[in-house]
């Protein structure tokens, strides 16, 4: 499984206005190209293609918003155990505290 030089005449132009996935171009992962093809397997190497993105700038941007979803629940949950369990609450962010604490004296030496 190795680049043979034959995915080059297969070599896609980056498209304009959308992405390579998006205008049916995939990629090959040995030859770390993107190339117009129908098959799933690479014409050149033979490995498999990818046809959806891993592009780090989208996953970040998907995983911000996973987040974000995230804490608006987190915070709709502390407020109602708030206001259902005071004494919990108050307990459970002594024991926050005292972690909060000690993670601040380790980091330096770590860093
Ligand atoms: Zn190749
Ligand atoms: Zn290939």
């Amino acid at each position: 499984m190795t680049c043979k030089g034959i995915c080059t005449r297969y070599k896609a132009q980056k498209p304009v206005g959308t992405g390579r996935y998006a205008s049916g171009q995939k990629r090959c992962q040995i030859c770390e190209i993107f190339i117009k093809w129908e098959g799933l397997w690479c014409p050149c190497c033979g490995y498999r293609l990818r046809t959806k993105p891993r592009n780090l700038k989208y996953k970040a941007k998907l995983r911000a918003r996973v987040e974000a979803d995230q804490l608006e629940a987190v915070a709709g949950r502390a407020m109602e155990v708030e206001e259902i369990a005071p004494v919990v609450a108050k307990s459970t962010r002594k024991a926050k505290t005292t972690k909060a604490v000690k993670k601040v004296a380790i980091e330096p030496v770590a860093i």
